[in-house]
Order: structure tokens, then sequence, then C-alpha cells
């Protein structure tokens, strides 16, 4: 079994299209989304619709939750607050309805799903450092979580103490726990501009990432032809 999962698509038709032409190649059996399909990027409604064909679960971000309301947008900053607007008034009644019906987690025999931490999924806090990677561990009943939110990948893991791991290619050691920032696919924030895809194979406890790359500057046009601002293109190329 091959489990490709994919996170913070914001948005951006050009990478989300470039990540699952490269998982046809991959011989996945399922693809799994963990949230911030939109938001920030100028085709919300396509990556959504894209999203529910392609994508067996996905659970709710908190950009989800910013459009539907559901989030203090006194939290956001005035860029996200613009573009939460902005991906409102680009979304259907439909797509509101689909967005409420994703869940904060998803848990099966092998993994477990959140955007944010496992600790307080409905807030939304980051997953950066080891103490806060120890509070989702404790909440954690399965051998594996992917997560998203911070659009920077990394793996920590769990053995007697929490380590943490940048490598591309993880193999867990018997009884070892790891939490798995899968990274962005639409807005990449760790000084690489090429998407972020992770492939999970629990029979091998093996956890691999890709990084994919896509055509930046259309999407850059089409943000500054929507009237988007300014920075959410410049940021692309980039990488932060
Ligand atoms: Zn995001």
């Amino acid at each position: 079994m091959r489990i490709a999962i994919i996170s913070d698509i914001h948005g951006n038709r050009e990478a989300l299209q470039s990540v699952l032409d490269f998982l046809d190649h991959q011989n996945v059996d399922r693809i799994l989304c963990l949230g911030d399909v939109v938001g920030y990027g100028p085709e919300p409604a396509w990556c959504l619709t894209k999203i529910m064909e392609c994508c067996e679960v996905v659970v709710a971000g908190n950009h989800e939750h910013a459009v539907l309301g559901l989030l203090d947008l006194d939290y956001f900053n005035p860029v996200a607050r613009h573009a939460t607007h902005w991906t409102r008034n680009a979304l259907t009644e439909d797509h509101m309805k689909i967005l409420r019906s994703w869940p904060l987690t998803h848990i099966e025999d092998e993994f477990t799903l959140v955007h944010g931490s496992l600790d307080q999924p409905d807030l939304f806090d980051y997953v950066q450092t080891s103490w806060e990677a120890h509070l989702s561990f404790q909440q954690l009943k399965t051998p594996v979580a992917f997560i998203g939110h911070s659009h920077v990948p990394v793996t920590f893991l769990l053995s007697d103490v929490v380590d943490y791991s940048t490598e591309e290619r993880v193999v867990l050691q018997p009884g070892q726990q790891a939490i798995v920032n899968v990274g962005s696919v639409g807005q990449p924030r760790d000084g690489n501009p090429d998407s972020s895809v992770v492939i999970y194979e629990p029979d091998n406890a093996l956890i691999e990432r890709f990084r994919v790359p896509y055509d930046i500057p259309t999407v850059q046009d089409k943000i500054l032809k929507s009237g988007l601002p300014e920075f959410l293109a410049d940021r692309l190329p980039e990488g932060r």
C-alpha cells in the first residue's frame, strides 16, 4: 500500500496539477489531504473540485474555517484577511457545504490526519518545536500522524525523547512514532519553491518526501490579475 499525503494547496491550480501528474507515475493507492485547499491562491474553486475528485479523505485547515466564519479573522495578518474575503467571493454555497463537511481529524489504524496540532485541532496551533511535538505525541494513538499548516516539511520522531529529522526518507524503527509535516503544495515556505508531497508505505514503515516543480510565473500572473495582494505572487519563487 502506497498512500500519498498532500497539504496546503492554497488555490494554486498549477502546483496541484503538477503534484497529481507526479503521483500518476508513483503507483499510489490513495491520496489524502490535510486541508488549506483554499485561501491565498487565485483558483480555490478549481482546486476544491479537483481535491474532491482525487482525495479519499480531507481534513479542514484554518483557511477553510476562516472562509466558513468559524475562525476569528483577528488572528490573521492583513494579507491573509484580504485573501479570505476574496476567497469567500470566489466560492458558491455548494463549495461552502463541502468545506463544512470536512472533519478536523481523521484516524485509521496506521495513521492520524490533522491540519495543525493533535492536542487542540480546532485552534490550529503550529507544531514546530520539540515541546509542541511532545504535546501532540501525548494524544497520538497511531504509529504516524501527518500534519500541515507551517508549510515547512519536517519529521518529529518519538523514541525516549522527541527528536526531529529533515531527511527526505525516514524508516521508522519498531515501536517508534512519528509526526510528519508534509510541507505545502501551493505555497512552500522552507526556501524551496517546489511543491512538497509525502508518500507513506505502512507495510515498510517508510515515509518519503518528494519535491515537484510547477509553472510559478503562470500562477503569479493569475494572482496579479485577480486583485489578490501582490505579496502572494512575490513569495512563491522565494519559497517563503
Ligand atoms: Zn496553509
